[in-house]
C-alpha cells in the first residue's frame, strides 16, 4: 500500500511581482511502503517546497496530499500537526540539533515527548546511534563531533519515532565529497532497517543512483527516470 500519493500539486510563491513563477504546475507522485525515492532537481527547482507540501509544513494551492491512505488536503491544522509528529520524519542538510544536550539526549528527548519511557527511549537512540557508527559518541554534544557525525545523530533524531515516511531535503549537502558518500550509506542503514518508505532530494546523482527509484522535478511535474 502506499504512504504517500500526491496528486495534481500545483505551488507559487505570491511575491507581488508581475511575471510570478508557478514553481509546482501538477506534480503527482506515489510512493509505496518500504520505497526509497529519490528526487533530483537542480537547486531552486522546488524540491523544498515539494517536501514541504509532502510533509504537511506547507499547503498546496491545488492538488490532494495523502498520507497512509487519508486525504490530508482539508484537515485542521491540528489534525496536520498530529499526522505530521507522528508519521513523519524530516531531515535538512544543516542539522538543527539542540547544542545543549549530548547526542544520545538529542535522540531521547523527542522520544520523551512521545510517551516512551526513559529505558526503552535511551536504548532506542543507543541502537540507532549504534547503526550509523556513532555509538562512542553518544555522551558529546554537537559542537564536539564532526560535521559527518553531527548529520548521522540528526538522522537517528528524525527517525527516534519510527514515522512512515522519511523526507530528507539534501541530507549529505554541507559534507565534503567523501564524508558525504560514508555518511550517505549510514541513513541508507538507517532507512533499510526500519522498511521504512523515504523521499530524498538530492542534486547528486551518484547518490540517487543508489535509491531505488529515482524521480526528477522538472518544470512542476514529476517525472519518473529509467
Ligand atoms: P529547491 O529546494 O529545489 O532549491 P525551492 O523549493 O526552495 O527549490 O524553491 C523553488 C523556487 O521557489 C525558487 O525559485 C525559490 O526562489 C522560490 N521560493 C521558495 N520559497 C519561497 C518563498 N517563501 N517566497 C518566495 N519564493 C520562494
Ligand atoms: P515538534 O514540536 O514535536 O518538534 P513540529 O510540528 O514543530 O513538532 O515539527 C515536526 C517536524 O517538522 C520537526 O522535525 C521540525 O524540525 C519540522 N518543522 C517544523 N516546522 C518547520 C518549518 N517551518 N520548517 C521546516 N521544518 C519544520
Amino acid at each position: 500500500s502506499e504512504v504517500l500519493k500526491l496528486s495534481g500539486i500545483t505551488k507559487s510563491y505570491n511575491t507581488g511581482k508581475p511575471n510570478e513563477v508557478q514553481v509546482l504546475q501538477g506534480a503527482d507522485l506515489t510512493v509505496a511502503e518500504g520505497e526509497v525515492v529519490a528526487l533530483v532537481a537542480p537547486s531552486g527547482a522546488g524540491k523544498s517546497t515539494l517536501l514541504h507540501i509532502a510533509g504537511l509544513l506547507d499547503v498546496a494551492d491545488s492538488g490532494k496530499v495523502q498520507i497512509k491512505g487519508q486525504d490530508m488536503t482539508l484537515k485542521s491544522d491540528r489534525k496536520r500537526t498530529a499526522t505530521r509528529r507522528e508519521d513523519v520524519g524530516f531531515i535538512y542538510q544543516f542539522h538543527h540539533l539542540l547544542p545543549e544536550f549530548t547526542a544520545l539526549e538529542n535522540i531521547v528527548l523527542p522520544q520523551l515527548a512521545n510517551g516512551v519511557s526513559e529505558r526503552d527511549a535511551e536504548a532506542r537512540a543507543r541502537s540507532l546511534l549504534d547503526t550509523v557508527g556513532v555509538g562512542e559518541r553518544a555522551g558529546h554534544r554537537p559542537a564536539a563531533l564532526s560535521g559527518g557525525e553531527q548529520q548521522r545523530v540528526a538522522y537517528c533524531r528524525a527517525l527516534a519515532n519510527e514515522p512512515s515516511l522519511l523526507l530528507a531535503d539534501e541530507p549529505t549537502g554541507n559534507l565534503d565529497p567523501g564524508t558525504s558518500d560514508r555518511v550517505f550509506e549510514a541513513l541508507m542503514s538507517l532507512v533499510k532497517g526500519t522498511g521504512m518508505s523515504a523521499l530524498i532530494a538530492t542534486h547528486n546523482l551518484e547518490l540517487a543512483a543508489r535509491m531505488g527509484r529515482m524521480v526528477r522535478l522538472t518544470d512542476g511535474r514529476l517525472v519518473e527516470e529509467g
